[in-house]
This record gives structure tokens, C-alpha cells and sequence, in this order.
């Protein structure tokens, strides 16, 4: 059984690699024993989903608010420049 611990990650490592790939940080070994955990991993399988849920209602969320206040402070910044010159 010692191959399949190798092969298998614990749900703990597994969830620290999901972190990684949502950085983009995972190898392709890591890739792959993430994929291999969570096709047996049910807890973890819900874990993905919902980190996927909340990335997509992060990123709805900057892209509708945060952009456009980063613009104006930019352009108003720019602005402050030009008028100093
Ligand atoms: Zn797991």
C-alpha cells in the first residue's frame, strides 16, 4: 500500500494544492495527484466547487466595482500631474 500513499494526497495537502493552482503554481506531478484525489475524493471534489463559486463572485465583484475606483484614482491622479506641469 506504500505506492498508493505516494500516489494519493492527504485532503489537507490536497486543498494546499488547490490554493497552488488557483496561484498557478502546481507542477505537473501535483496536477496530476490533485486530479487522481479529487476523481476519489468527494469532500474534496465540494471543496473545488465551492472555491470555484467564490472566485467567480470575486471576480463579478472587482470587475463591476473595483476597476472603474482604480480608473477614476488613476485618471485623477494623472489629472494632478499634468496640472502641476
Ligand atoms: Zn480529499
Amino acid at each position: 500500500m506504500k505506492a498508493l500513499q505516494t500516489i494519493m494526497l492527504s485532503c489537507a495537502k490536497a486543498t494546499e494544492y488547490l490554493n497552488l493552482r488557483e496561484e498557478g503554481q502546481l507542477n505537473v506531478k501535483q496536477n496530476l495527484q490533485l486530479k487522481l484525489h479529487l476523481l476519489a475524493c468527494k469532500t474534496c471534489k465540494a471543496y473545488e466547487k465551492q472555491s470555484e463559486i467564490l472566485k467567480n463572485m470575486f471576480g463579478a465583484y472587482s470587475e463591476k466595482h473595483a476597476k472603474p475606483l482604480k480608473n477614476e484614482k488613476l485618471k485623477a491622479g494623472i489629472k494632478a500631474k499634468l496640472e502641476d506641469l
